[in-house]
């Protein structure tokens, strides 16, 4: 476990432990779901069974799975539990996205947003309380980083979806793929995946698992803000899809907007994604680039971005600045997004401009942030004297 995984580890209940005594089942991998059952005297195969009741069908009540002998599940129902994080609010927009706060076993709290399109449905799940890295641009990173999510939590939040949703199969025959609502996860809530790796990696295993949530590796996207030193391992191990968030063409700005450019600059940064395993011309990488006036969206910004993206089968994701309560950016005006869209275009570089979604319930990009943190820091600011 990395230092940052040790200081800022789950506690016990968000494990999947403490409460009531009980043992939660869910984000246990496989393996550790054979070995729980092993100390129960239970052979492997009640695993699987298991796993098809949890993942597939999303039963949360053992009296419901009726291929588990009676006996069994009374047992399990003393020791065991199948949770979920507690919904707080669930919200949803005029535009079909919805927004769920959820209540962790400890009182903190995360978001997790659902974006409807036409042809596909996009669950963005956080992978931690906070975030450290303080991006000056993201509202997340005004709160300072709690903790990292456990398996659990993060698993978690694709059944609190599919319950919101309604989707899980009511019989044995499973959702047909095309009939889903949620196709694709991106890892892109809040908080820095690669800071809590071991754990995002357990709840992705247990997500691309065929015989339950099934979702294919290929739609799955993990967004990074660049933690050089773990993206190697990310591509190796998962194979997902990977976002880097750039936002900026040189080392000066994006030290000043984003300060692991310190740690790990651009150069750094981009010869790790020249070698993420896997990427090819039908894979590619997509680098994230939000708008923001005056700082990052001139002519020179988009050409020096062409040469940066060179030789990496890239596509760039502009991203219109959402504001948030205190942010201190503006937003490019539209024509200077569509000439830097433009520009990039002309260099054969896919650039589409991400659409603004949810943002009457602060759901899109970077407006993530605890209801409770939102609230102390009103506190706060009623409470200061007013500034000259
Ligand atoms: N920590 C990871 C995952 C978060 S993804 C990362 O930074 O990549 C959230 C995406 O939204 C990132 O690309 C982030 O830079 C972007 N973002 C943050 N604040 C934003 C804002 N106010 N407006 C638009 N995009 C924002
Ligand atoms: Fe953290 Fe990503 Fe927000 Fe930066 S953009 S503060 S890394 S969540």
């Amino acid at each position: 476990m990395s230092q940052h995984a040790e200081v800022f580890a789950p506690p016990p209940e968000a494990l999947g432990g403490a409460r009531d005594g009980k043992r939660n089942l869910v984000g246990q991998s496989r393996a550790q779901l054979v070995a729980e059952l092993a100390a129960l005297g239970e052979k492997p195969f009640r695993a699987k069974q298991l796993w098809h009741w949890i993942y597939h069908r999303g039963v949360t009540d053992f009296a419901e799975m009726t291929t588990l002998s009676k006996d069994f599940r009374l047992r399990l129902a003393e020791t065991h539990a199948v949770r979920r994080p507690e919904v707080a609010v669930a919200q949803v927009s005029q535009d079909g996205t919805r927004k769920w706060l959820l209540r962790l076993p400890d009182g903190q709290e995360v978001e997790t947003v659902y974006i409807p399109e036409e042809d596909r449905g996009t669950l963005c799940v956080s992978s931690q309380v906070g975030c450290t890295l303080t991006c000056k641009f993201c509202h997340t990173g005004t709160q300072r980083l709690v903790r990292n999510l456990s398996p659990a939590e993060i698993v978690g939040q694709i059944m609190v979806a599919r319950d919101g949703l309604g989707e899980w199969p009511g019989d044995d025959s499973g959702a047909p793929a095309e009939g889903r609502k949620i196709t694709n996860i991106v890892l892109m809530g809040m908080g820095e995946p690669l800071y809590n790796y071991d754990n995002v990696a357990t709840a992705m295993r247990i997500a691309m698992d065929g015989e339950g949530l099934s979702i294919s590796k290929r739609k799955i996207t993990l967004s990074t803000s660049g933690v050089v030193p773990e993206m190697e391992r990310c591509g190796r191990e998962l194979d997902v899809n990977l976002a880097v968030s750039l936002h900026a063409t040189n080392d000066e700005t994006r030290d000043w907007i984003m300060p692991i450019n310190k740690k790990y600059p651009l150069k750094m940064l981009l010869d790790a994604c020249r070698n993420y395993p896997g990427t090819h011309n039908a894979r590619r990488i997509t680098f994230e680039y939000v708008m923001l006036k005056g700082v990052n969206d001139s002519e020179d910004d988009a050409r020096r971005l062409i040469r940066l993206l060179k030789d990496i089968p890239a596509k760039v994701n502009l991203i219109p600045f959402n504001p948030w309560p205190g942010s201190f950016f503006e937003c490019s005006d539209r024509a200077t997004i569509t000439r830097f869209a433009d520009i990039l275009s002309a260099a054969h570089i896919s650039s589409p401009v991400r659409a603004t979604r949810g943002e009457d319930i602060l759901a899109a990009c970077g407006q993530l942030k605890s209801t409770s943190e939102r609230k102390k820091k009103a506190e706060r600011d009623a409470a200061a004297p007013s500034q000259p």
